[in-house]
């Protein structure tokens, strides 16, 4: 209800550089000249986490990672345009951009997506409070739509994080080391719910399949690895990652 009201009161504008839209795409956001401009993450990279190797040695980023996080993947470098459409999703108030960032994600290759299941990576819950909505879980069922896969709510955060953005990549590890647990730790399925839109029931049969997170941006990847830590010790043997945007890590050393 609320998208729709807003969809009627925004001039039919790109958000991104004010073009205004054609009547044909008056009920996107952003125009297709500012899509173009995203700049794609390509190979080479490191296969696990995707980030460009090191000149020498072999990756550091994803050294630490639980065994069962095999792989993250990111569709656009978070340049400027990018930046924005992701600022738009979290602090814009406007969860429908969303559809524009799977859009952008949908040609990531992920082995077994066919019986993967997508886990939004949550927010704490006085973020969620704030912001009204969790803008991963958008992302999550809008990329479910074109992927056509069910998005499951594995996760909770037990604990809000302070925001990552100053933090070293130790600092931010330590930061959200334990910060998730999975719904169904106790209980089994019964303490399970289906996010809506989506049809499938959590059973403990889920975490047979492969997961695939789903977040905005990567940066260093911890949020992602601690993720998939509390679902390695619920037992799932294969955790994906997949994110909209990717910072580019500052050296820190
Ligand atoms: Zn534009
Ligand atoms: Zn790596």
């Amino acid at each position: 209800m609320r998208e729709a009201v807003e969809q009627l009161l925004l001039p039919a504008e790109c958000l991104l550089c004010r073009a205004l839209l054609s009547f044909r795409d008056s009920a996107r956001l952003v125009c297709d000249v500012c899509r173009h401009r995203w700049r794609p993450v390509r190979p080479p990279w490191c296969a696990r986490c995707g980030q460009p190797e090191p000149l020498f040695g072999r990756c550091r980023l994803c050294a630490e990672w639980p065994a069962a996080f095999g792989l993250a993947r990111s569709a656009v470098w978070l340049d400027a345009g990018a930046r924005e459409a992701v600022h738009a999703l979290k602090y814009g108030g406007l969860p429908r951009i969303a559809t524009e960032l799977a859009a952008a994600m949908v040609g990531l290759d992920v082995p077994g997506l066919v019986s993967g299941l997508l886990v939004p990576v949550p927010l704490g819950r006085a973020r969620l409070r704030d912001r009204g909505y969790n803008q991963s879980e958008r992302l999550a069922r809008a990329l479910g739509r074109r992927w056509r896969r069910p998005v499951v709510d594995l996760l909770v955060r037990t604990r809000d994080t302070a925001a990552q953005t100053a933090l070293t990549p130790e600092a931010r590890l330590a930061n959200v080391a334990g910060a998730f647990e999975t719904r169904n730790a106790e209980g089994g399925a019964r303490n399970s719910r289906t996010v809506e839109g989506s049809a499938v029931r959590v059973a403990s049969s889920a975490f047979e399949r492969p997961l695939i997170l789903v977040d905005d941006v990567f940066t260093t990847g911890a949020t992602l690895a601690e993720a998939a830590r509390a679902l390695e010790r619920a037992g799932a043997g294969t955790v994906w990652a997949v994110t909209f945007g990717r910072a580019v890590v500052p050296d820190f050393t």
